[in-house]
């Protein structure tokens, strides 16, 4: 090897072809960078800022001739400043990074388990939800209410509408059912067409049939046209079911009482709330 340094002076290295290559290869590689990305992202830019500090760190030794003067201590610094600026950008990019993904994880699981069309809950959220809720319940020796819900003569509305309006009503609906609900854990999800099912865990018969009219009443007074409907606006019946503080009803076996409740509430003349005889 060729003897560079002697004592604490390096002039030998201003004229060795291996320092002025060193050199060469440091602002070639920043002009490569600059010209195939065009510096678009801000890794590329801070890249291509700590070669710059690098190619200066090289020729400021090398010019310097000797350790401990002023141009060997610049380049020390100028060398610490750049490679720290690149470490802590690249942390930067880093957590931001992560926070977007954890943002996109966070939405599509939203979106995984809410109705395309209502945004309210959809039937998986519900039959996962649903059960295991009615089990809590039991298991703390809690009421579970759940509502069963459905647009009166909503098949005319679409014949005389269109489906496109139906879409818009349906909408408006769910947002009516969503907004008239106070609890944290209650919710409504969309049990299929224009059937919708609100699940309220702790709550009794009576605050249940409480809650279920005003539901029906927050439909009414959207005042959605239906002329086709006895009341001339869109309207809604409800069927009520309710468990057992201890009870032993099975999640199907409620429902079903709850459907029961709807049936009676379309033959007593709908926009009405029943809860199940039985
Ligand atoms: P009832 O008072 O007895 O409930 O009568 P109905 O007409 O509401 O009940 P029916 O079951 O006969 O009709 C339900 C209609 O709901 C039929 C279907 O066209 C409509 N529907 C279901 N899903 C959607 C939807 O996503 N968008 C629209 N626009 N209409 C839907
Ligand atoms: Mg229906
Ligand atoms: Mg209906």
């Amino acid at each position: 090897m060729p003897d560079l340094i002697a004592g604490s002076s390096y002039r030998a290295l201003a004229e060795n072809p291996i320092a002025i290559a060193v050199v060469c290869i440091n602002i070639g590689t920043f002009v490569g960078l600059v010209a195939t990305t065009r510096l678009r992202t801000m890794l590329e830019l801070w890249l291509a800022i700590a070669l710059l500090a690098g190619s200066v760190d090289v020729v400021l030794t090398i010019h310097a001739g000797a350790r401990y003067s002023l141009g060997w201590y610049t380049a020390r610094i100028a060398a610490v400043c750049a490679s720290s600026a690149v470490l802590g950008m690249l942390l930067r990019e880093i957590s931001h990074l992560y926070r977007s993904l954890h943002r996109a994880h966070e939405s599509l699981i939203q979106s995984s388990l809410r109705d395309g069309l209502t945004k309210t809950f959809n039937r998986q959220y519900f039959d996962t939800q649903y059960p295991d809720l009615l089990d809590v319940s039991a298991n703390a020796g809690r009421p579970l209410s759940v509502l069963m819900v459905d647009i009166d003569y909503f098949k005319q509305f679409n014949d005389n509408f269109g489906h496109r309006a139906g879409d818009d009503c349906l909408r408006a609906v769910a947002s009516a059912l969503q907004s008239g609900l106070r609890r944290p854990w209650d919710f409504v999800a969309r049990f299929g067409g224009e059937e919708f099912v609100v699940v309220l865990p702790n709550c009794d018969t009576s605050t249940a049939r409480e809650v279920a009219e005003s539901l029906r009443r927050a439909v009414e007074a959207l005042d959605i046209s239906a002329p086709h409907s006895p009341q001339g606006r869109v309207t809604i019946s409800i069927g009520v079911s309710t468990s057992a503080p201890q009870g032993s009803a099975t999640p199907g076996e409620l429902l079903e009482e709850a459907d029961r409740g709807l049936y009676r509430a379309k033959r007593a003349g709908r926009n009405r709330v029943e809860a199940d005889a039985a």
